[in-house]
């Protein structure tokens, strides 16, 4: 089969890692609790940062939020190993800004995730995904985030919700833990 996947905040908790960047750095102590309860994907909100604020908080931090040590979901990682043991496809579909591409990529691989030449796409707008998506022709796509999702309703592809705090009104199958994975897959 041919599975596909979002990278941040669907195999790896990037947000999280971001909002524990920004305490250090801004010499806070904002709760998990408060980040758990975000309605929203940005962080900045807690910090007492406007919207500009905020994009200019993340976009200055990027390069530190993206290639320091954040860690991926619990069995997210050996999840993917498996399917690929097992002989699947792997494809990775992330909206990451094109100057970090080759450099996640080779972040990826050093995390151990299982990585094909010709089968990770970078550096495309949210909306875009879906053109990549069908040319695939994915058995699977799982992501995280709402403004992706709804440009999938008429795909083939039987599409995951990866739970999140912000995505709770997207009505989709709903991947809480990566240990369920292959047992979703079943249904
Ligand atoms: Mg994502």
């Amino acid at each position: 089969m041919k599975f596909g996947f979002d990278i941040d905040d669907t195999l790896i908790d990037l947000r999280a890692h971001a909002f524990s960047l920004y305490n250090q750095k801004l010499g806070k102590n904002v709760s998990f609790e408060t980040f758990q309860a975000l309605q929203r994907v940005e962080i900045h909100e807690p910090f007492g940062l406007t919207d500009e604020e905020g994009s200019a908080m993340w976009n200055s931090t990027l390069e530190e939020i993206y290639f320091t040590n954040c860690p991926p979901f619990k069995d997210a990682l050996e999840t993917l190993q498996a399917l690929a043991e097992s002989g699947h496809e792997i494809y990775y579909i992330t909206s990451r800004p094109k100057q970090y591409c080759a450099q996640t990529k080779a972040w990826m691989e050093e995390q151990g995730f299982p990585i094909t030449e010709g089968r990770f796409f970078c550096g495309m707008q949210d909306t875009e995904k879906v053109a990549i998506i069908k040319e695939l022709a994915l058995d699977i796509y799982v992501d995280d985030k709402p403004a992706v999702l709804e440009t999938l309703n008429d795909v083939r592809t039987k599409v995951m919700l990866k739970n999140q705090s912000y995505n709770q009104h997207v009505n989709l199958p709903r991947l809480y833990d990566w240990q369920e994975f292959q047992g979703m897959l079943q249904k």
